[in-house]
């Protein structure tokens, strides 16, 4: 579960998020959406402590990412001990970011040992069943250069699920992708929303998946939430002028 509690965050003395308030349910898939610069990606990057806040809260699982409470104020953890706690929080960005020199399966196994100090043997098992899980058995010996954009992508959902996070977090995993491979990487990422166990937030422009897949739906705009809710009533039916103005836009 994740709780985001009044949170704001400013790069130098530009606020972008403002008094922030969400709560994700355990095993809930949430869908940002939004215009460019309403502050999705700094959103998400604050719950993983890629950024400091700079007023509010944060929690995944009751833990807070990144701080640690003490005498009543919050102090930023430790680079090792923020490492720690980030490692319960998976990440896909928009450019797949793979280590080029590594092969698919030395990607997936990188973080559970060199991170988590988990036995290779365990870890290889594991990562072999994560390639099928995304459709990619018999890729395990490709370097990143040797496989398609779509592959790619799917070789970092399956490195981030091979930390066993309790959250995943997406940014526009498919935006970067020729329009013939969008749909390979929303169906494992359809697939791992209805497996149930993984809370997700997923931050889109692709309203058909949102549609689909989301519990709820979070619209922001300019810094804040304007409207959250049942796709069917985010997307198919806002309240929000706001919402309704983006909506027109893109569909
Ligand atoms: P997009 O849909 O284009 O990805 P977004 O909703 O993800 O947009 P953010 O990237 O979170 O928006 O940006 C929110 C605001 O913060 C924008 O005004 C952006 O210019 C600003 N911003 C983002 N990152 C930084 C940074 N590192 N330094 C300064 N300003 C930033
Ligand atoms: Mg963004």
């Amino acid at each position: 579960a994740v709780r985001i509690e009044r949170v704001n965050k400013s790069y130098g003395d530009a606020p972008v998020l403002f008094d922030i308030n969400l709560e994700v349910e355990p095993g809930e898939t949430v869908c940002f959406i939004g215009p460019s610069g309403s502050g999705k990606s700094t959103l998400l990057r604050c719950i993983n402590h890629l950024e400091e806040l700079n007023g509010g809260r944060i929690y995944v699982d009751d833990d807070m990412i990144g701080y640690r409470l003490a005498g009543g104020k919050l102090h930023e953890l430790h680079e090792n001990d923020a490492c720690k706690k980030r490692v319960d929080v998976g990440m896909v960005f928009q450019n797949f970011n793979l280590f080029p020199h590594m092969t698919a399966l030395e990607n997936i196994m990188l973080g559970p040992v060199v991170v988590l100090k988990e036995s290779k043997s365990e870890v290889k098992a594991r990562a072999l069943d994560l390639l099928e899980r995304v459709g990619l058995s018999g890729k395990d010996g490709h370097y990143p250069s040797q496989l398609s954009g779509g592959q790619q992508q799917r070789v970092a959902i399956a490195r981030a699920l091979a930390m066993q996070p309790k959250l995943m977090l997406f940014d526009e995993p498919t935006s970067a992708l020729d329009p013939e491979l969008v749909g390979e990487v929303l169906a494992v990422i359809k697939d791992i929303a209805r497996a149930g166990d993984m809370t997700m937030i997923v931050v889109t422009h692709e309203m058909g998946f949102a549609r689909e897949v989301a519990d709820r739906v979070v619209f922001m705009d300019a810094g804040r939430v304007v409207e959250v809710g049942p796709p069917e009533q985010v997307i198919g039916d806002p309240r929000n002028e706001r919402t309704k103005a983006f909506l027109s836009a893109v569909l």
